[in-house]
């Protein structure tokens, strides 16, 4: 039972297609007694499970956001065997501003699992994690690098303890069908989105499809198509099941970015210069960035030295950098028996 005090404007128990709205309350000075409306649609249909589709948790993503509204749209009752929860624009504040954070500088996914009478992006943190989630057998939150990060397109997960959930979200994670999948872990605080869903037992995909706030139109098709295919996996949405092979494509390749050092910090604020490009690989010792002082010219820059062999899987997308911020990430290259 939620004690939530969002509205959801729609039943999500009742079979077809229906749009509405999470009322989030708001109060301003614009107005006293207001709600914020985030969209949501539910596409029920016969017996089946329930997948949770989540787009936009960061604003400056657009990747997930657009092709959640594309499934949104499309969607009908008769493709479905259960139940298909779509919310393409999380964090609609933040969307609309393109800007990673909300207006009020929270960010959703260190939210979780969030408060009934917590600030507002708590309030809907606690809505998904005693409301949403619950009934919720896959979890499926669409990410990018956003502005300031370029990622290898990627389905990514964390390396749960449970091995029957881990070995569902292997599948889910490959079903994606991008060229690279990764292993994570967090280095940058908690409450995450996905964190909680995983604490739940829930059968979680995610992924860092592209970022630095341009989207090509390979990466909207990847997007789409993965998506549609994991929803298909789980046999929530009907339809053949695509695998790398069935598509001609080699299989894929496992990043294992699983350690601290995996993740190269800037020890100094400046300009950061990339030496490297994506999915190059690199020694651990060899040079994969500078950081430039804006005061000093004559000074050397700061070299940014990778710490393992591997593969040069996100680069900063922007070149002002302070100093304690992710530049590049090189994933150990993993075998994909390392996954069995
Ligand atoms: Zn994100």
């Amino acid at each position: 039972m939620s004690d939530s005090s969002i509205n959801c404007t729609i039943d999500l128990d009742a079979l077809g297609k229906r749009a509405g709205h999470l009322q989030l309350p708001r109060s301003s000075n614009q107005s006293g007694w207001s709600t914020q409306w985030i969209p949501i649609a539910c596409v029920a249909h016969a017996e089946g499970p329930t997948a949770l589709v989540l787009g936009g948790v960061h604003g400056d993503e657009p990747e997930g956001q657009v092709a959640a509204l594309n499934l949104a749209r499309e969607l009908r009752p008769e493709q479905v065997n259960g139940r298909v929860i779509v919310i393409p624009c999380l964090s609609l504040e933040a969307s609309r501003a393109y800007t990673r954070l909300w207006p009020s500088g929270a960010n959703l996914n260190r939210s979780f699992p969030g408060s009934a009478t917590g600030p507002p992006d708590q309030q809907l943190a606690h809505f998904l994690s005693t409301v949403l989630i619950p009934f919720s057998d896959v979890v499926v939150d669409i990410h990018s690098g956003g502005r300031t990060g370029l990622c290898l397109p990627w389905a990514e997960m964390h390396w749960v303890d449970e091995p029957a959930q881990r070995r569902e979200m292997v599948e889910g994670m490959l079903a994606w069908n991008t060229d690279w999948c990764c292993v994570y872990i967090d280095v940058a605080g908690t409450g995450l989105l996905v964190g909680e869903a995983e604490r739940q037992g829930k059968i979680v995909v995610s992924t860092e499809l592209g970022g630095g706030g341009h989207v090509t139109a390979a990466i909207h098709r990847l997007a789409r198509s993965g998506l549609a295919n994991v929803l298909r996996r789980f046999g929530v949405l009907e339809g053949e099941v695509e695998t790398r092979e069935s598509l001609g494509l080699p299989p894929q390749t496992l990043l294992l970015a699983t350690e601290a050092s995996n993740y190269l910090l800037a020890p100094v604020s400046g300009l950061f210069e990339t030496v490297v490009d994506l999915g190059q690989r690199v020694d651990e010792g060899d040079v994969v960035g500078r950081v430039h002082s804006l005061e000093r010219p004559e000074l050397e820059p700061e070299p940014i030295v990778a710490r393992n062999d591997g593969v040069v899987c996100v680069v900063r997308a922007i070149a002002t950098t302070e100093q304690g911020d992710n530049v590049v990430v090189v994933a150990r290259e993993g075998d994909r028996s390392e996954l069995a």
